[in-house]
């Protein structure tokens, strides 16, 4: 069997306490967290990371802001979007770093995942126009503006490296930012267990065979941490 010492009780609790296990296996499941790039600007009270943002409208049905921009790289910007949408904020914008060659190359490689996000992606993209959300590619926030709160951005146009292109820049009027830039997985059991990992286009993640098993015997993983797929495939490996 596996032998683990685990610290259990809320996290940064004083009253955690460790716990010796004994098991015939382990399944890692410690999910991803996301990740924004920093622009200047980005620690002003009213920027959050686009995770945030859906995480306090889907769950606690609280809006960042009245008018809010959405700003990073990669299809999770979209939900988040109507999500903000969805609780009242008005999304005055959603800009992706990526323009449309450097998208459709992103997806032409794995016409499979494309098959199956394509409908999922028209969903959000028809929900985001029926609202007049404006969708941007190839542009980003490239500072925040405000004194001692978000007062507004500015959003500029990129070139294929994500560098701005001067004389491009515009101010845009709002009161909170959501900034996102994919997912990286929490490798830190893994690691700790002494699995392997994987480097793929979108990062490191842990290796596992098809029946979910990690380069350690009786250890398993299963969900974000072995790829960022969303929720249903996370929930379909367990
Ligand atoms: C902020 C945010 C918003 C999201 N919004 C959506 C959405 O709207 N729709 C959607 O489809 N998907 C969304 N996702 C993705 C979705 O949450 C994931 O696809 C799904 O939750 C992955 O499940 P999981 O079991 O792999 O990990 P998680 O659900 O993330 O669970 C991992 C758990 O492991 C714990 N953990 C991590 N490291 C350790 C450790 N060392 N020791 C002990 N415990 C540890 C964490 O605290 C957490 O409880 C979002 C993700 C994030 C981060």
């Amino acid at each position: 069997g596996v032998r683990l010492r685990a610290v259990v009780g809320a996290a940064d609790a004083d009253a955690r306490t460790a716990v010796d296990v004994e098991a015939d296996a382990v399944v890692l499941a410690t999910g991803a967290h996301d990740l924004a790039l920093p622009v200047p600007g980005w620690t002003l009270p009213g920027v959050t990371t686009a995770g945030a943002a859906q995480a306090l409208a889907k769950r606690d049905g609280v809006a960042i802001g009245r008018r809010t921009v959405v700003s990073g790289a990669g299809p999770f910007l979209l939900p988040v979007a109507r999500s903000l949408a969805l609780v009242g904020s008005e999304v005055v914008g959603v800009y992706e770093a990526s323009g449309i060659p450097a998208l459709a190359a992103g997806w032409l490689p794995r016409p499979w995942e494309l098959a199956g996000k394509a409908g999922e992606f028209l969903d959000y993209a028809g929900a985001l126009a029926r609202r007049r959300i404006p969708y941007r590619t190839g542009r980003a926030v490239v500072r925040v503006l405000g004194e001692g709160r978000v007062e507004g951005v500015v959003v500029a146009a990129l070139d294929a490296e994500w560098r701005p292109i001067a004389g491009t820049e515009r101010e845009v009027d709002c009161d909170a930012v959501a900034l996102g830039h994919g997912f990286t997985p929490r490798l830190e059991a893994a690691l700790a267990l002494g699995c392997a990992v994987r480097d793929d286009h979108r990062g490191r993640f842990v290796a596992v065979d098809d029946a979910q098993g990690t380069t350690v015997a009786r250890v398993f993983a299963a969900g974000e941490v072995t790829g960022i797929a969303g929720a249903d495939a996370a929930l379909a490996e367990r």
